[in-house]
This record gives C-alpha cells, sequence and structure tokens, in this order.
C-alpha cells in the first residue's frame, strides 16, 4: 500500500506484549493510510567483533539512516554483566529530552477530570550520570553532575515545545535552596532561555511542593522542565493521576533524531494473549506523526483512539472492559475508515 517516496520509520517492536502492540499500530497507520514504511528491526544483543554483546548493527544503522523510530518494550535482563538496551538506545543516540503528556481521557475515570501536563525530562546527566565510587569500605559517593550545555539545551527544547504545541506555562522544578551549585546552575539556565519567550508565562518550584500540588490540583500545571531524576518520578506521577502506564505515550529527543516509544514495560503476565493496551503505544506513534508534520494523520488516528475509549464498547482488562487487543484496534480501524 505504500509508495517508494514514503518516509522510512523505523519500528523496533520489542519483547513481550511488544510485538502485539505494534502490530495494532501497523494496522491502524494501514487503515488511515498513513505514508510511511515500516523498517522492523530487531535489538536482541549479539555478540560484537570485541566480545561485548551489545545492539545488532543494522539495528543502529537503521536508527542513524531514518532518524526517527518507534519503540515498544524491551525486557530489561536480571543480572550482571548486560547493557540495559534502553540505556543503550538512549547513549547511541544521545537522547536528551524525554517528553511525556499526561491527559485525562473521556471515557475512563480516575480521582481528576482535567489533567493536561506535559513532563519533559533532562535525560542524559544530573544523578543518572552513572559515576559512583567507594571512598572507603561503607562510605560511597555518587556525583550529580549538571551542566550548563544540557541544561541550556533541555530549557530551550521545553521553551519550543510549549510554543509549538499552544502551551501557556512553563513551570521549572528544581530544589535549588538545597542543592545550591547543581540546581542552582539548571534553574540560571532555564531562567535565561525564559527570557526569550516573552509570551510564555514562566515558573520556578521545588519538588516537594511541585509533588503536593499534583496531587491536590493536577490542572494548575502545564509544561514542567526538570533534571533527571526528578523527572524520572514526577512523569511516572503524572501517569498514574490519567490512569496509568497503559494509557501513556512519551518522545525521547535526540540531537540527530527521535524515537518513540509507550512508558510501560513487556508486561509478561499478559504477553501473547491478545490483552493488551495498545493506546500508549499508538499515542505515541501520534506523537511520531505530529513530529514527521503529518498532522491530519496523527489528528485521525487520535480522534478513532480517544472516540473508542470514550464510548467503552470495546475496553481492554486494564481499563475495566473485557476486548481484546485485537479487538479494540479494530474498533478504532472501523471509525478511520468510516470517516474517509
Ligand atoms: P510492566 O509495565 O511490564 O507491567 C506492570 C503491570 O502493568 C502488569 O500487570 C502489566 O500487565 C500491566 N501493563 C503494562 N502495560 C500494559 C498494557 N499496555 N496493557 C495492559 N496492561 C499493561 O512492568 P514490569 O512488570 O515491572 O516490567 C516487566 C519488564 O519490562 C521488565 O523486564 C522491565 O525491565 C521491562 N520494562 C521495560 C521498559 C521499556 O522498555 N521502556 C519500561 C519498564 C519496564
Amino acid at each position: 500500500p505504500y509508495s517508494c517516496g514514503d518516509k522510512k520509520v523505523t519500528l523496533i517492536p520489542g519483547d513481550g506484549i511488544g510485538p502485539e502492540i505494534s502490530a495494532a499500530v501497523q494496522k491502524i497507520f494501514t487503515a488511515a493510510e498513513v505514508p510511511i514504511e515500516w523498517d522492523v528491526v530487531d535489538v536482541t544483543p549479539v555478540r560484537r567483533p570485541d566480545g561485548k554483546f551489545g545492539i545488532p548493527q543494522a539495528a543502529i544503522d537503521s536508527v542513524n539512516t531514518n532518524k526517527i523510530g518507534l519503540k515498544g518494550p524491551l525486557m530489561t535482563p536480571v543480572g550482571k554483566g548486560h547493557q540495559s538496551l534502553n540505556l543503550a538506545l538512549r547513549k547511541e543516540f544521545n537522547l536528551y529530552a524525554n517528553v511525556r503528556p499526561c491527559r485525562s481521557l473521556a471515557g475512563y475515570k480516575t480521582l481528576y477530570d482535567n489533567v493536561d501536563v506535559v513532563t519533559i525530562r533532562e535525560n542524559t546527566e544530573g544523578e543518572y550520570s552513572g559515576i559512583e565510587h567507594e571512598v572507603v569500605d561503607g562510605v560511597v559517593q555518587s556525583i550529580k553532575l549538571i551542566t550548563a550545555k544540557a541544561s541550556t539545551r533541555i530549557a530551550k527544547y521545553a521553551f519550543k515545545y510549549a510554543q509549538n504545541n499552544n502551551r501557556k506555562k512553563v513551570t521549572v522544578v528544581h530544589k535549588a535552596n538545597i542543592m545550591r551549585m547543581s540546581d542552582g546552575l539548571f534553574l540560571r539556565c532555564v531562567r535565561d532561555v525564559a527570557q526569550d519567550y516573552p509570551k510564555i508565562q514562566f515558573d520556578e518550584r521545588y519538588l516537594d511542593t511541585v509533588c503536593l500540588s499534583m496531587a491536590n490540583s493536577p490542572e494548575k500545571f502545564d509544561v514542567l522542565v526538570m533534571p533527571n531524576l526528578y523527572g524520572d518520578i514526577l512523569s511516572d506521577l503524572c501517569a498514574g493521576l490519567v490512569g496509568g502506564l497503559g494509557l501513556t505515550p512519551s518522545a525521547n529527543m535526540g540531537q540527530n533524531g527521535a524515537l518513540f516509544e509507550s512508558v510501560h514495560g513487556t508486561a509478561p503476565d499478559i504477553a501473547g494473549k491478545d490483552l493488551a493496551n495498545p493506546t500508549a503505544l499508538l499515542l505515541s506513534a501520534v506523537m511520531m506523526l505530529r513530529h514527521l508534520n503529518l498532522l491530519s494523520h496523527a489528528n485521525i488516528i487520535e480522534r478513532a483512539a480517544l472516540d473508542t475509549i470514550k464510548e467503552g464498547q470495546h475496553l481492554t482488562g486494564d481499563l475495566g472492559g473485557q476486548a481484546k487487543c485485537s479487538e479494540f484496534t479494530d474498533a478504532i480501524c472501523v471509525k478511520i475508515l468510516a470517516g474517509r
């Protein structure tokens, strides 16, 4: 169905429920006649010439050529000597910004009805720089690395994102009252960038205050930008506000490309049973379409998915329904085809 001129996109189906939800996305994209061609790659580690295990070169070449990819969840092997594949991909492609929109969905009732926040997390340094050592027996140090370069880069990304997506406010989340130098530098960099965006409201908040307010009145927040560790925690908290990981998409933006992925794991308990909810991966794919400027395709698919959830006739188990992944997928395709 694809013409030769279609944009190529790398698809990493992943492990566990990954192949099922990836197939669901592919089916929905076909129904919506999205003009892209999938380049499906396997990232199961292989032994490299130097004897170490790593991502197959073909997969790296694919992402490097296409510059854009969609990724299902990957199993993290337990035990020593295995590099986390997610981390390897992040490093390989220098994915510096993790972007997670969390919006309340009509048809799936949670404690909150009006959440619409986007967390933007610096993804390369901070507490996760991986620099740790033992000083003496029983005493370890872990280094939190903050650079002006990475802080300014994430701040620019956040404000540009706000501008391009008609967002009103950017909140920087920090603890510069305690970590005066590291978070202080991060804060100063974001402040500097904020000056270039006078039309976007700028707000500074302590992490602990944000957690309290997020639980009390999440509607007060819009776009949030923060260092790595705070972003890791706060983005999961926000996902919880809107109904959990089965619904939350994400984008990892890099210097030379972008990787879009669902935030949940491989769900081994339901893998291979046609029970998974493909919404998170599908909404990640919708973010990818917007990144590719395929706006009308993105809108059609998003509308069909959200309407299917709202009507509640074909919900998967995690949303309290009894539909199989394939039934939910077909219901979305029917809506797309009816609208054509
Ligand atoms: P998980 O997200 O796989 O599962 C947690 C619970 O949520 C399970 O009950 C699962 O059935 C349910 N669930 C998750 N996604 C769902 C979906 N789309 N539809 C319906 N239900 C869904 O977390 P876990 O069990 O802690 O991790 C399993 C494996 O996934 C581990 O190997 C872990 O390292 C890996 N993991 C990978 C990623 C990633 O690739 N980005 C993220 C998190 C975990």
